[in-house]
């Protein structure tokens, strides 16, 4: 209890000790804060407590393997996590949505059903969660590669007594019955995945961005992982994609999508990769927390999701 004394908190209960406190007051809020989220919760702290978990497990998994670090001057994630699917509904209308991801000023907002009908292990917020720490860094990232990288990092799990994550398991998204979108244009400078939003081919295009990485990323023993580094490189630098291609690896688009294709019909690699020391902060801090606190933003999202419906 030595680490409980030196918080300041009002409630500043370790977030181990989570897990043995009986349930809120239904009607109550808490707010579980640690370095890198802001989550208020109705829900009983025992049947989130996973969630917070693997929202700080995720989050560092990505950090390590993308090696990138959140600015000190990011503002941190906001979470929601509903006790009752009636309320996420009451937000977008739709009780086939358990979880959502946006921003606000800059902010983001992850807002999800918590417990174990919510969403989290399922790969949308995931995906979402990779675009915003994406957003923190200063590189310019080609389009294919930003939406490879988020469908690659959300089929993560988590090994060992959580010790280790996985990277490269398969993603559970459908192969539509549409042609595959042409390499060429799928790598291109100009390719815009949302756009293509309502066409049948989206989840292809996203499910060729995934086989990209992949295959530069770990494929083969990781035999393209260094070129795929210098590739993002000379992108960031200035060159269109198709140059930087060529310049690196020597092969157009089309090219490399086929080398891909050919290295997947064998069987598809994953690792397990031990987590760096100390790089989760899993002391959420607790604090007693109001309705009143996220009602703006609550309010928000019901206007953006009534727009989006009409
Ligand atoms: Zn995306």
């Amino acid at each position: 209890m030595s680490t409980l004394s030196r918080k300041s908190a009002v409630l500043g209960l370790l977030f181990g000790y989570l897990l043995v406190v009986s349930p809120a007051n239904a009607d109550d809020w808490t707010k579980y804060e640690n370095a890198y989220f802001e989550a208020y919760s109705d829900a009983s702290r025992r049947s989130i407590a996973r969630d917070l978990e693997e929202l700080e497990n995720f989050r560092a998994a990505a950090a390590q393997f993308l090696a990138f670090q959140t600015p000190d001057d990011a503002p941190k994630a906001q979470v929601l996590i509903f006790r009752s699917a009636e309320d996420m509904a009451e937000i977008t209308g739709n009780r086939s949505i358990r979880s959502f991801m946006t921003s606000i000023d800059g902010t983001p907002y992850i807002v999800m059903q918590g417990g174990a009908r919510g969403d989290w292990t399922k790969s949308s917020v995931r995906h979402e969660m990779i675009h915003v720490l994406l957003r923190y860094n200063p590189h310019r990232l080609p389009p294919w590669y930003r939406e490879g990288i988020a469908e690659f990092m959300s089929s993560t799990e988590f090994r060992d007594g959580d010790t280790k994550f996985t990277i490269g398991n398969p993603i559970d998204r459908e192969i539509v019955r549409a042609p595959p979108v042409p390499w060429d244009e799928l790598m291109d400078d100009d390719f815009r995945f949302h756009t293509a939003e309502t066409a049948p081919g989206v989840s292809n295009a996203r499910r060729q961005a995934w086989q990209l990485v992949h295959f530069l990323a770990i494929g083969n023993q990781f035999e393209h992982y260094e070129n795929l580094g210098k590739y993002l490189g000379r992108y960031s630098a200035g060159e269109l994609s198709y140059e930087a291609l060529e310049n690196v690896f020597g092969m157009t688009p089309q090219q490399v999508g086929d080398l891909s294709t050919q290295s997947f019909e064998g069987s598809i690699p994953y690792y397990a990769i031990a987590f760096d020391e100390d790089v989760r902060d899993h002391d959420f801090i607790m604090t007693e927390a109001d309705y009143e606190q996220i009602r703006p933003a609550i309010e928000v999202f019901k206007a953006r999701w009534g727009a989006s419906r009409n």
